[in-house]
């Protein structure tokens, strides 16, 4: 999915400053964004005073939605660099094209994993046949300076590992979760995963005191270390945990993000990440001329124009807004 916000600001985040180096919890609300004429979204990250956890630098959460009689998502072509974007969807199915030739339905419980690199453009669709119902979270993972300028390139993994226990069932999305590994290529440490409760379950789960974890509800209630999060909301819980304590109310679904807090102080604007305004001006340039991000093929639609850039220069400006 694009960032389609037309009024796209400039976003500084990472760096060690910003992480709660103690667990924590803190209940981050989400903030509603319009993405084309009918879908909403619930923007978790970035998130005021949270742009980051680990290497995850932007979560929206979608429906679920009623489209059985309407087009459903349709995010016309669009580019990415120095990130990787993860569709995750707990109902219906997304039609993926991209620039490097990418054509590949994902569906429910499926990784599209689209590793952007130096630089790729995508389409996002809702087949015109779809499900009655579409529910997902978009998210992305911010690059490594030693891998951002990677060839770009598209995975998709319908099998993808688990890891139980009674009354929680986890699927590995990306990276490691309690030895199991995803086949989703990363390049720094992290993990997301899935997590299924049924209502009553009770459990603690394997956590990494390195990492820094939030937990987005999906689904059903839930109670996280304690506190009740709500499908929309996200937790933070900082650094330094080895077990996190899970009770669900009702049957619930929890996406669990993680990592290693990310060290290198990035620029967000609209769907890039480099390191320094003069990059996101270059690459809002190429992308306006028809260089570097390839063409879609086969998309019923033009492409997405890049937003002005904003008229101070753009540089860091602090972590926080
Ligand atoms: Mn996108």
């Amino acid at each position: 999915m694009s960032n389609l916000d037309d009024q796209a600001t400039l976003s500084v985040c990472g760096g060690r400053g910003f992480v709660a180096a103690e667990p924590v919890r803190e209940l981050l609300s989400p903030r509603t964004v319009k993405l084309g004429a009918s879908t909403e979204v619930r923007r978790l990250l970035p998130n005021l005073g949270r742009r980051m956890v680990g290497a995850w630098c932007f979560v929206d959460h979608y429906g679920p939605d009623d489209i059985a009689d309407e087009p459903g998502m349709q995010v016309p072509p669009h580019p990415h660099m120095g990130l990787q974007t993860v569709s995750w969807l707990h109902e219906g199915e997304v039609l993926h094209r991209d620039s490097v030739g990418s054509l590949q339905t994902v569906g429910a419980r499926e990784l599209g994993l689209m590793t952007s690199g130096r630089g790729i453009s995508h389409s996002e669709e809702s087949p015109t046949s779809h499900a009655k119902f579409l529910h997902g979270a978009q998210l992305w993972v911010a690059l490594p300076d030693a891998h951002r300028t990677t060839e770009p390139h598209f995975q998709h993994h319908a099998d993808l590992p688990a890891v139980t226990a009674p009354g929680v069932a986890a699927t590995v999305i990306l990276g490691t979760l309690d030895g199991a590994a995803s086949p989703g290529t990363t390049y720094s440490p992290l993990v997301g995963a899935d997590l299924t409760l049924t209502a009553g379950a009770e459990a603690g789960l394997p956590l990494d005191p390195d990492f820094e974890y939030a937990v987005l509800a999906m689904s059903g209630e839930a109670r996280v270390d304690g506190v009740p999060v709500l499908p929309g909301s996200m937790l933070y819980l900082g650094c330094g945990r080895t077990e996190l304590p899970l009770r669900a109310v009702s049957d619930a679904s929890l996406l669990l993000l993680g990592g290693e807090p990310f060290e290198e102080e990035i620029v967000m604007f609209w769907n890039w990440i480099g390191r320094s305004g003069e990059e996101i001006a270059q690459a809002r340039s190429d992308w306006m001329t028809g260089t570097r991000f390839g063409e879609v093929k086969g998309y019923d639609g033009a492409p997405i124009p890049a937003p002005e850039l904003p008229a101070t220069p753009l540089k860091p400006r602090g972590r926080r807004r």
